[in-house]
């Protein structure tokens, strides 16, 4: 097995610690760290203060070989991870003027002296730092070699930070070979056990298995293995966990849709009550859906469902909004928008409105097609208002896919 490398991520921001913003940065450093072959023992959160930070560092670059910090680069007075660098390392900051000539020329052309001054702090290095270039904001990030260890500093705001992690992690490292197979459909469980039973005794390769609510994650990586060996494991296993599997090339649900559709010929529509647009959202997150997507309806009260989805009154009076029949005729009514494959989703997001034979969590989604008959089926979501929508959409993305599979 190859050894990998240990590495710390310290993310910095009092709005971090007091729970005002979500700390992403960590994860997103943290994947990239291990794609590329290193092993995160320890990821930190710390306050805007210099000591906090300088602390962190002293001790995390006394027992890691690298050690990634993001936030604190900017130019407000709460901005101090250069001088907590430099205080931890017990080095110099020094103006760099290359840096200091591209602040003055493409950053905000502040008049006050105060603010012109404040912009140029983030022309400092510690010393001996090599500066990375900002391609988005004007912080450059700094790595430093310490003898030990590495530190980088990289900006806080994820847009500023994601080029650079690139521009550090480079092809510097031997990348990890990792293959994920994304699935629907099936427990986490199961799908640890299904990838385990074609595993045997694989040597070589690990299994890490993620879930969210709706999807699961199967991830294969080496660890000692080669390439053709894993895409052998992630045949056999993709071939295990049959249609569950929607993806084996890193995919999103809702690309992998709109790819069968393209390939089909088909075009998509949505007719959404308990979603609330979510699934039309998901497909039109994806750059060029138009090619494919014509459109979808919002229909959450009834008389939308009848007027802009013919779904007829006296099909609602039977069954109720929430049914099969109702989502039936959601999904053919959805392919009057021009399409030829439509999905519906219609339920009882909660937590109010639920009743004991209609309770909150139960949700129909329909399909219709030109392919076959439209289908619907009955699915009891667990969570709460937000679970019950999210696993609606991912299952209703899910069964516009697997109408396309018909041939
Ligand atoms: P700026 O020049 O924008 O001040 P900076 O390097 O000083 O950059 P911070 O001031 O620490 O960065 O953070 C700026 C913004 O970046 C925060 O308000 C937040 O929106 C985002 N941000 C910072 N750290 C994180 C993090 N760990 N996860 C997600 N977002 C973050
Ligand atoms: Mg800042």
């Amino acid at each position: 097995m190859r050894d990998r490398v240990p590495a710390a991520i310290v993310t910095v921001g009092t709005e971090l610690v007091r729970g005002l913003r979500l700390d992403t940065n960590t994860a997103e450093v943290a994947s990239a760290l291990w794609i590329t072959g290193y092993d995160v023992a320890e990821t930190v959160s710390v306050p805007d203060s210099v000591d906090a930070i300088a602390r962190t560092m002293s001790r995390l670059v006394d027992t890691y070989p690298l050690v990634v910090v993001t936030g604190g680069l900017g130019p407000t007075h709460d901005d101090v991870t250069r001088e907590a660098a430099a205080r931890a390392l017990s080095r110099p900051m020094e103006r760099e003027p290359s840096l200091e000539k591209a602040l003055l020329t493409r950053g905000p052309g502040h008049t006050d002296p105060q603010a012109r001054a404040q912009m140029l702090r983030q022309a400092e290095l510690v010393s001996g730092a090599r500066p990375i270039a900002p391609s988005v904001g004007t912080a450059p990030g700094q790595v430093i070699a310490t003898g030990t260890s590495t530190l980088v500093l990289l900006p806080g705001p994820p847009a500023e930070m994601r080029p650079m992690v690139r521009e550090f992690l480079g092809s510097g490292h031997h990348a990890a070979h990792v293959r994920t197979l994304r699935c629907l459909g099936i427990t986490e469980t199961d799908a640890q056990l299904a990838a385990q039973a074609v595993l045997g005794n694989s040597p070589g390769i690990g299994l890490t298995v993620l879930a969210t609510p709706a999807l699961v994650d199967v991830v294969l990586f080496d660890e000692g293995a080669d390439d053709p060996a894993l895409d052998e494991a992630a045949t056999r296993i993709a071939a295990a966990l049959g249609t569950a599997c929607y993806s084996t090339d890193g995919s999103t649900l809702a690309e992998t849709v709109l790819a069968h559709a393209r390939s089909t010929g088909d075009r998509l529509a949505t007719a959404e009550s308990c979603t609330g647009g979510m699934v039309a959202s998901a497909l039109t997150d994806v750059p060029g859906a138009s090619d494919v997507f014509a459109g979808g309806v919002v229909a959450y009260s009834n008389d939308v469902k009848t007027s802009l989805l013919g779904v007829p009154p006296s099909t609602l009076a039977a069954h109720g909004a929430v049914s099969e029949e109702t989502a039936l005729a959601m999904a053919t009514g959805a392919l009057g928008l021009g399409a030829t494959c439509a999905v519906a989703t219609t339920g009882v997001a909660g937590p109010t409105g639920g009743s004991p034979d209609k309770p909150v969590g139960l949700v129909w989604i329909a399909t219709a097609s030109r392919h076959s008959q439209g289908t619907a089926r009955e699915y009891r979501f667990p969570g709460d208002r937000t679970g019950v929508r999210a696993r609606a959409t991912a299952h209703a993305l899910d069964a516009l896919r697997r109408a396309l599979l018909v041939p």
